[in-house]
């Protein structure tokens, strides 16, 4: 996006990338059809340590301007939820498309070509690779973050930062399952698949979506968004019912079957081998009518504050994106470039600005990359 943005404006782009081909996360994102954007977007969708610095980009370039190139493409798509949009077809259409608007802009791209150094050179800087020197007035790094390191991902954008006196903050894998251990996991373990709606929240962080139980501990929407809020130490807690008021589903339930065993009783309203389990485990399953209220009042606390003990996350072999990253006290707003080297600049994922799940983290990469290709 940077590139085909400043290869519009006239400049002299080379893409350097050291993997086979342009855009590896694009083609597996989305389950294969890429999440692009969302049209939800606004900058409380985003972690980072300045909450204000992702406000400039995105309120230059929109989900609708991106939209108006898929269509202008003639790329088919639809929402799928939540203002999430995604290719009808494939992924590979959004690369198709980004490498055909830089052709159309004349930007040279090389792939296979690592990066052996990168260092300042007269006017400039001098990118060292294994296909020879490049000097360049910009240089832009986007180079991703940590995640999934088997498609290429590498600390090599960190490393670039440091060199050039930039503050790296600390990452950890975002978007991410979560593990539990010993008795926690034991719990759960033969449920895997099993699905349910929940509310999770971690501090002040809610989601409310699907959840999915695994061999290893928890996944599905709602885990993963609050997995990027989540870290050892800090308590996650999980609303069972969220689309009830489960205390008085359980009186009403009392009143009107006073014969009918809790596990049935919860069975109507959550996956039945789920509810039986919570019997097993954590309640007593007796009729209804041998609950005393104050029991009923527990049990409704407890679904709608279920605790959860992670013992840690997937981390970067799963994590969709990487949180931290090169701090934006050291880089413009407006243009994404290095406050501390004229002429570096850092875009997407690589920059401590990290999405929500639904299409977030690439429209952060479509706008700062816009913003650096106007200005690089
Ligand atoms: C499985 C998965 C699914 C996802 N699905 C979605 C989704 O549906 N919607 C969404 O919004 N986000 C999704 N994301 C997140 C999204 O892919 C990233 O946030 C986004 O790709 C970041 O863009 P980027 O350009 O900053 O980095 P990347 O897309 O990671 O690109 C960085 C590029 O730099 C190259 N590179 C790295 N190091 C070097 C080096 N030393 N020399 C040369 N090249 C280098 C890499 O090979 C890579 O091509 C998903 C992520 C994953 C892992």
């Amino acid at each position: 996006m940077c590139a085909l943005a400043a290869g519009q404006r006239g400049r002299r782009v080379l893409v350097i990338e050291h993997a086979n081909r342009c855009g590896k996360k694009i083609l597996m994102s989305g389950g294969g059809r890429c999440n692009f954007t969302n049209t939800g977007t606004s900058p409380a969708n985003f972690l980072s340590a300045n909450p204000h610095f992702c406000k400039s980009a995105l309120a230059r370039y929109t989900p609708a301007h991106f939209i108006a190139m898929v269509e202008r493409h003639g790329i088919a798509y639809h929402e799928k939820e939540l203002g999430q949009l995604f290719c009808d077809e494939s992924s590979k259409l959004i690369v198709k498309m980004l490498l055909d608007e830089c052709a159309a802009a004349g930007v040279r791209i090389e792939t296979s070509c690592g990066v052996d150094k990168v260092a300042t050179a007269a006017g400039g800087y001098r990118v060292q690779t294994a296909r020879g020197n490049f000097d360049a007035p910009s240089l832009v790094i986007a180079s991703g973050g940590l995640s999934i390191p088997s498609m290429g991902a590498s600390g090599f954008g960190y490393e670039i930062a440091r060199q050039f006196g930039h503050t790296v903050l600390p990452t950890r894998a975002g978007l991410v399952p979560l593990t539990l251990s010993g008795k926690h996991q034991e719990n759960y373990a033969d449920l895997a698949g099993v699905a349910l709606p929940v509310s999770a929240r971690c501090g002040k962080a809610q989601f409310d979506n699907a959840m999915l139980i695994t061999h290893r501990g928890l996944s599905g929407p709602s885990i993963l968004q609050i997995s990027s809020y989540w870290e050892p130490g800090k308590e996650l807690l999980l609303d069972l019912l969220p689309q009830h008021d489960i205390e008085a589903f359980l009186f009403e339930r009392q009143a009107a079957q006073p014969g009918a065993e809790l596990k049935t009783v919860l069975g109507d309203v959550l996956p039945k081998r789920f509810a039986q389990r919570l019997c097993e485990v954590w309640f007593t399953n007796k009729p209804m009518r041998q609950f005393v209220h104050a029991e009923i009042r527990a049990m409704a606390k407890l679904l709608a504050h279920w605790p959860i003990v992670a013992s840690g996350t997937e981390g970067y072999r799963t994590a969709e994106v990487t949180l931290g990253g090169v701090d934006t006290d050291g880089l413009s707003s407006s243009t994404m470039a290095s406050k501390l080297s004229p002429g570096l600049f850092f875009i997407g994922e690589v920059a401590d600005v990290t999405g929500h799940l639904g299409g977030y983290n690439f429209q952060w990469a479509w706008a700062s990359g816009q913003a650096a290709g106007h200005a690089a």
